[in-house]
């Protein structure tokens, strides 16, 4: 695209070799705000051209990169992070107005980002492997992580300003050097973000943008010059990639979609539990890996949840996110709002009960808008598809089961292990379900089992394509190769 877009925030542009660049393969799409229905910005595709171009750069610039001492490569991060800091209030409003959700929700989501950015600072403590001494006779031992090269990470639309975060920093303070290709969706935030990592400094070639859509991610996947890709996203897309990718000989880690489930139980702070529940469920209109809307509760207390349910919904207030009393904003795309309808229409037409229908809503001043209002569905058995598929929707589905063991057994049934959350007052019920619960991200009296950027981020089953896993550690190891050494010195 060489013609900058009548929009108020024109066409998206790459960052490749520090540079600002414009994508040359298809046209691309618009970049709409979903609480108006408005185009506020053009995002053009890039071609394998551009990906090649991203790569070879990386590849240059890599080679000085890693060479550079471990707390040098660090002093970018920590300027990037005041910059995030700085520019916090901006990024947020920016983010509502791609995304639709709500200013507290975006202001949230940057904060877990900026998160990773610290704990990326501490690499000099992370890279650290280990050494012994005295290994075998006269021979000491010792374990390096060493970075490898150029690595991609392919994002998806729900955490714009989060989730490139949970790779980014890790990767070039490790001494790789990093490509993101963000979701086309929103790509606002990723830009802008990209605008602050320019103004923290660091050499040309080490950190890139490249916009894009599927033929772009085809390029990164199989680019010779790739030696590895994290993704976050659709289960179908997480599986497809971690194929290719392998296929192609590069590492891969790849996060897919989720069916996430709470379970309470007759000893739980119900109050609490209520409040936390729908809070999970809801937040971000439900368009959140994380979000629990399979809720099983037991059968003995299931009346007196359930009310406790109805209040926290009706208490919720649909609009624009940027408006201060909003709780739910829209969903991201008119495509996406008209499958999380057809998948209300399909749970009324497997028989379970729409006790809050809010497929009418209307708001305000927003006529063009995605937006549906909460709905809470009644005798959700397992076996329905709204309680087999995600949703990712403002949709909660309420279960029963006449006890906490086949509560657990109705969870465990499910094809994903994103996250799982208990709520209960019995410890024996807690260690049960740490150590049974099948899937990646727990939590016992929380809603949402979001791990800090120190801990990684779990997944398993249909969640999560790989081994390691993004933050922490975990990333750390995925972008660094360990090499073994052995030193003896025979006249000591
Ligand atoms: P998506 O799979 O449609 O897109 C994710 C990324 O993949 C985007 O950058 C997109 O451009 C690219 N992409 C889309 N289709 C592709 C294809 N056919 N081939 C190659 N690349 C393709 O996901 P989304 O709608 O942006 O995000 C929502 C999904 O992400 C949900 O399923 C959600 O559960 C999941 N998610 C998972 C986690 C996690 O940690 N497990 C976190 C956030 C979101």
């Amino acid at each position: 695209m060489s013609q900058e877009t009548a929009t108020e925030y024109g066409d998206v542009r790459n960052y490749v070799g520090g540079e600002w660049t414009t994508p040359a393969g298809s046209e691309g799409q618009d970049v709409v705000n979903p609480a108006t229905g408005e185009p506020i910005a053009r995002v053009g595709f890039s071609s394998s051209g551009d990906v090649d171009d991203a790569v070879r750069t990386g590849q240059e610039a890599f080679e000085s990169w890693r060479q550079r001492p471990v707390e040098e490569r660090i002093q970018p991060l920590f300027r990037l992070k005041s910059l995030l800091e700085e520019h916090q209030e901006e990024l947020a409003e920016l983010l509502v107005q791609e995304h639709g959700k709500t200013v507290a929700e975006a202001r949230g989501e940057l904060r877990r980002g900026i998160e990773n950015v610290e704990v990326a600072c501490g690499i000099p403590s992370l890279m650290q492997a280990g050494h012994v001494e005295n290994a075998a006779p006269g021979i000491d031992e010792t374990a390096v992580r060493q970075p490898l090269g150029v690595f991609a990470a392919v994002t998806p639309f729900n955490f714009p300003g989060m989730i490139p975060l949970w790779f980014l920093p890790y990767a070039v303070a490790t001494g790789n050097a990093f490509i993101l290709k963000p979701s086309e969706q929103d790509p606002l935030v990723p830009e802008r973000m990209f605008e602050l990592i320019d103004e923290a400094g660091f050499p040309d070639g080490v950190v890139q943008l490249v916009n894009g859509g599927v033929d772009t991610v085809n390029a990164i996947l199989e680019h010779d010059g790739i030696e590895g890709v994290s993704f976050v996203g659709s289960t179908p897309v997480a599986r497809n990639i971690y194929e290719k990718g392998a296929a192609n000989g590069k590492r891969v880690q790849a996060q897919g979609g989720a069916k996430n489930h709470v379970i309470v139980t007759e000893t739980a702070d119900l109050e609490f539990a209520a409040e936390k529940t729908v809070s999970s469920a809801l937040a971000c209109s439900g368009e959140r890996c994380l979000a629990n809307d399979n809720v099983v509760v037991e059968a003995s207390v299931y009346d007196e949840f359930r009310d406790l349910v109805v209040e926290e919904i009706e208490a919720q207030v649909v609009g624009n996110g940027l408006d201060d009393d909003t709780t739910i904003g829209p969903l991201i795309t008119p495509d996406h709002e008209e499958a999380v309808r057809n998948l209300v229409e399909t749970g009324v037409q497997e028989g379970a009960t729409l006790s809050i229908d809010g497929r009418d809503i209307e708001v305000d001043g927003y006529p063009n808008g995605n937006f549906l209002g909460p709905c809470l569905f009644e005798d959700v058995t397992a076996d329905m598809t709204i309680a087999r598929e995600e949703i990712f929707g403002p949709v909660l589905n309420l279960m029963t089961a006449p006890d906490f063991e086949t509560a657990l057994e109705t969870m465990n049934e499910s094809d994903f292990g994103n996250a799982a959350s208990l709520f209960t007052g019995s410890g024996a019920e807690a260690k049960r379900f740490r150590h049974d619960a099948e899937a990646g991200n727990l939590a016992v009296n929380a809603g949402t089992a979001a791990p800090m950027a120190f801990f990684h981020f779990g997944g398993e089953k249909d969640s999560f394509f790989g081994d390691l896993h993004a933050q922490s550690e975990d990333v750390v190891r995925f972008y660094t190769d360990e090499a073994v050494y052995i030193e003896r010195w025979p006249n000591a």
